[in-house]
């Protein structure tokens, strides 16, 4: 048994992108992150993925998954992933940034997007 609620709560990349709806491109300050909505076919929790890469900076290359209220998981555009995922205070993030898997984030904090 996990000691997590539900697999998808564990610190790791999960189905998010490769399941998920795919949003589009976050152009916020033309960084072209790839959005993506997902909803937990077990415990239908609402995740919101985003993925984004530098390919000038090594070791840039990140991914965040938050968990959304039902309330706002409606009508989200790739836009609104920027603030959406820095008010959740359940994050999942990895990638070469972090040099790692996956690691929980909980709390506030504000997320690199940048
Ligand atoms: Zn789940």
């Amino acid at each position: 048994m996990s000691i997590y609620e539900c697999e998808c709560m564990e610190p790791r990349l999960w189905d998010c992108e490769d399941k998920g709806t795919y949003l589009g491109l976050d152009m916020t300050d033309s960084r072209y992150g790839d959005v993506w909505l997902y909803q937990c076919p077990n415990c239908a929790k609402h995740w919101l993925f985003y993925r984004i890469e530098y390919p000038s900076f090594s070791k840039s290359g990140r991914w965040f998954r938050t968990v959304l209220s039902e309330n706002n998981s409606d009508n989200i555009k790739p836009e609104d992933a920027e603030s959406l995922m820095n008010a959740s205070s359940y994050r999942i993030v990895g990638g070469s940034y972090y040099e790692s898997p996956g690691i929980i984030l909980t709390g506030t904090s504000k997320l690199p997007f940048d």
